[in-house]
């Protein structure tokens, strides 16, 4: 077999290796804390899996619009017209299966061969996947440690613009680091993009994950909504990540080409799973309500028993539902300098599963920090307290 040759240029995303990696052990009957991967054992609402079974009952098992069923292309207008001060009608919205393939949707639409892509690293790992597999040059801006979280470097973001630099991706809510931008960061990364001409993928996948506000949004930049694609999803805040629903949310004539793309792609989002976004955006918000003070719970109870263990620093996320310790003095302690063993070891002789700074995009020059990621959406209150409990004696031993 002979792979296409720009199968060389495809990446992966490493999260799910690590869940391979726990699974097995699992089966061999190792008691594994599941902290490595961003899924939820959280149920989605009973009124959204009511929804879905209604509109199965009914029939809607038919192809619809490639765009999206115009009940959910109209509420998600609405919905994110509200949360982010601006006016989108339908036309902005084309629903996708799931928020990742707004990634590939956007870069598609918009990079040529040979353009250059900024991204954050560490950052979602597709990003530069999907940018390099459709031949173009992907260029990894940071992040720096600010004391109470991560900042975007954004002196290095400008120094990497080139003529040839056409798109920027930005993941505010941050998934690894939990990032949270300031005004202030939001206000300059969009002159960046303003003055060097840039089209934004804003990747809001985490944006209602949000414990205390709302967080400032790009789009409240004037002239953003231009030149700014959404990456919706309710995978997360409705605990919805199986049933495969979101949408790309921008300029008419941009997702009018995603709209097309859908059509080459998968057709059509099943239409009885958009019929249950309708009900996510339109019904109850107490589901999504509860999985958020779930989750808040989880992530203080995490902090707090991270925060216990020596050599272990962390800082309270205001967003997501990551923790991204730096684990340097622990690792030190134990005798690793190399974090993938630690993340290889912890799993084999303690249970605890995570996942490393490199699963999330190579390291820039003169990083020596070592860092790991919990994600607390996966597992419950009483084993994070289990599981740290042993991570906690691990380390001491
Ligand atoms: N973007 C970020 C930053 C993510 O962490 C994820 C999932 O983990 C996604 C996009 C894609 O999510 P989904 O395809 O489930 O909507």
């Amino acid at each position: 077999m002979h792979p296409a040759l720009r199968i060389a240029r495809l990446g992966t995303e490493p999260a799910f290796a690590v869940s391979g990696m726990a699974r097995a052990l699992a089966e061999r009957g190792h008691r594994i804390y599941p902290f490595h991967i961003g899924d939820l054992n959280i149920a989605t609402p009973a009124n959204i899996i009511a929804a879905q079974q209604r509109a199965l009952a009914e029939g809607k098992t038919g192809y619809v619009s490639p765009a999206g069923i115009a009940p959910l292309r109209e509420a998600l207008a609405d919905d994110t017209s509200a949360r982010r001060g601006v006016r989108y009608s339908a036309e902005n919205v084309a629903v996708q299966p799931g928020g990742k393939p707004v990634i590939t949707k956007f870069v598609q639409a918009l990079m040529n061969p040979g353009d250059e892509v900024l991204y954050p690293s560490p950052g979602f790992p597709i990003y530069e996947s999907q940018v390099e597999y459709f031949g173009g040059a992907a260029r990894a801006y940071r992040y720096v440690a600010t004391g109470d979280g991560f900042g975007i470097d954004l002196d290095h973001l400008e120094s990497l613009i080139t003529p040839r630099t056409r798109l920027l991706i930005f993941n505010d809510n941050h998934n690894p680091l939990a990032a949270q931008a300031t005004r202030g960061e939001i206000e300059r990364l969009a002159d960046i993009a303003l003055r060097h001409d840039l089209w934004v993928l804003s990747d809001d996948a985490y944006y209602e994950v949000c414990y205390a506000g709302q967080p400032e949004h790009v789009l409240s930049v004037p002239g953003m909504e231009q030149r700014t694609v959404l990456l919706y999803t309710f995978s997360k805040k409705y605990a919805m990540t199986g049933w495969r629903l979101g949408a790309a949310i921008g300029p008419r004539e941009i997702i009018d080409v995603i709209a097309r793309l859908n059509v080459n792609d998968e057709s059509c989002t099943a239409a009885f799973v958009q019929w249950a976004g309708v009900e996510a955006l339109r019904g109850d918000p107490a589901g999504p309500r509860a999985i958020l003070d779930e989750l808040r719970q989880r992530r203080d109870l995490a902090l707090s028993l991270l925060r216990d263990i020596e050599g272990v620093t962390a800082h309270p996320p205001r967003s997501t539902f990551y923790l991204f310790p730096n684990v340097t003095g622990a690792m030190a302690r134990k005798g690793f300098d190399d974090v993938n063993a630690f993340a290889e070891a912890s799993m084999r002789e303690c249970g605890v599963s995570f996942c490393t700074r490199d699963h999330f995009g190579r390291r820039h020059p003169g990083e020596t920090e070592h860092y790991i990621r919990l994600a607390y959406s996966g597992i419950s209150q009483a084993d994070i307290r289990e599981g740290l409990a042993a991570f906690k004696r691990w380390l001491a031993s």
